[in-house]
């Protein structure tokens, strides 16, 4: 589920060891781990040792997450040193993200995501999450214009039962799992009674955090689910620029009904992931930079960003996608301007990338993946986008998904609003 960079054990007296970590020694409980030795490789959080790794796993896992890169400083502009300046300091501006979204000098571009690597190392650490998605149901009430599984869409539709539900998500718990987000359309078929059973019944089977991405489901049903056990929900604004917004969900409400739910929502206690896409036809370079001041207005607790990808069958199927340098830019912009928030590499980062964008997205600020759950017969028809990228990485599962309480605990502590 969370991955931390290893540290080697330099010396051992009693439950304490001293630690190297990134070049720094500290002092970690290794109760859990009794016979650790000088010279052991170790996976540690909240100041406990949860894991021994040999030194060739701990090799592994410091080149996924160390970076290459190296910023020529000879090559920034003063205008471009003094906003990364500004953002130590205060909120940028709209002009600042701006710029930041526009320089063609790629050694400015390298350098913000650069900066936003420096950020998270140093306010999340090497603390890399790996959540899963379960696509439980295509069926979907509304038109949005950029979404493949849209109601007017010639699809086929499927709904996963009750208890498919139920034990994909219990499958995925005893594989390391601990946060899984379920997403649909927006299907009303699905009642709330049946949504809360699926709550209650993985929470009483699974120690796991659930997210819910089903849409606006009006203040009711949110308030039961969150009863029922349900700790996040997923809603993006998708622009904050409400003309555009009209243009795109011809059924939808306005985008103030996003707003609201977005409000009660955290009202009602979850934790709120939100965001926007970037790229989507018509969608300026001002309206990206307001989308971001609008995210940390909403200050949430993860950010959801994610390219339009143009989807076959859609009234947006001939334009042009966003684009991924686009992305990482706003990624690592919005690490500038919310140190602690939570960012995950979107699976259509990885759609127009491949897989290579997983650390390419750390590396620009995100500190987070999401592995595709959905059982195979199902996943080529929850196309929102042709080819959907569906490959989990071997690597991240085996070592980011480490069993026990205390892994359990670790993201409670960081899910904390
Ligand atoms: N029905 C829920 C909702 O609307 O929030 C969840 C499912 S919806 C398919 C999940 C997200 O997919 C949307 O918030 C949207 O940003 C994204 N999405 C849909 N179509 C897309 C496309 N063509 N390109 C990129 N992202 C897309």
């Amino acid at each position: 589920m969370c991955l931390t960079i290893p540290a080697r054990v330099v010396s051992v007296s009693g439950k304490l060891a001293d630690v190297l970590e990134n070049g720094e020694e500290r002092a970690i409980d290794i109760s859990l781990l009794p016979r650790l030795k000088a010279g052991d490789w170790i996976l540690h959080t909240v100041g406990l040792a949860i894991k021994k790794v040999s030194p060739k796993d701990a090799r592994e896992i410091i080149e996924l997450l160390e970076s290459s890169r190296k910023v020529n400083n000879s090559s920034l502009s003063d205008k471009f040193k003094r906003i990364l300046q500004a953002s130590k300091v205060r909120e940028l501006s709209r002009e600042e993200i701006s710029y930041l979204l526009q320089t063609d000098n790629p050694e400015e571009v390298n350098a913000l995501h650069s900066e936003a690597n420096t950020i998270r190392k140093a306010y999340l650490k090497e603390f890399i999450c790996v959540h899963g998605i379960i696509e439980f149901s295509n069926i979907c009430a509304k038109d949005c214009y950029y979404c493949g599984i849209r109601s007017e869409s010639n699809v086929k539709r499927y709904r996963m039962s009750v208890s498919e539900v139920v034990s994909t998500a219990a499958k995925a718990a005893e594989r390391g799992y601990k946060l899984l987000v379920l997403q649909s359309g927006e299907d009303s078929l699905f009642n709330d009674e049946e949504l809360e059973e699926i709550v209650r019944e993985i929470k009483r089977r699974s120690r796991v955090f659930i997210f819910l991405s089903i849409g606006e489901r009006g203040y009711e049903s949110y308030k039961r689910l969150r009863k029922a056990g349900a700790s996040g929900v997923l809603l993006r604004f998708e622009t904050s620029n409400s003309q555009l917004f009209k243009e795109l969900h011809p059924e939808g409400k306005d985008l103030d009904n996003r707003f609201s739910h977005l409000s009660f929502l955290k009202e009602l206690g979850y934790f709120i992931a939100t965001g926007f896409m970037v790229g989507l036809p018509g969608q300026t370079i001002e309206d990206m930079a307001n989308d971001i001041l609008t995210l940390k207005n909403l200050n949430p607790g993860m950010a959801s960003i994610g390219p339009f990808i143009p989807s076959p069958e859609t009234p947006l199927s001939d334009k042009a996608s966003g684009s991924t340098d686009m992305t990482l830019r706003v990624m690592a912009i919005i690490r500038l301007m919310m140190k602690n928030v939570r960012i995950p590499v979107t699976t259509a980062m990885e759609t127009i990338g491949g897989a290579g964008m997983r650390k390419e997205g750390l590396m620009a600020g995100g500190n987070a993946m999401m592995f595709n759950l959905t059982p195979p017969r199902y996943r080529r028809l929850y196309q929102i986008y042709p080819d959907k990228f569906y490959q989990r990485d071997r690597r991240w599962e085996r070592y980011a998904l480490f069993q026990g309480k205390e892994s359990y605990r670790m993201l409670e502590e960081r899910l904390r609003p």
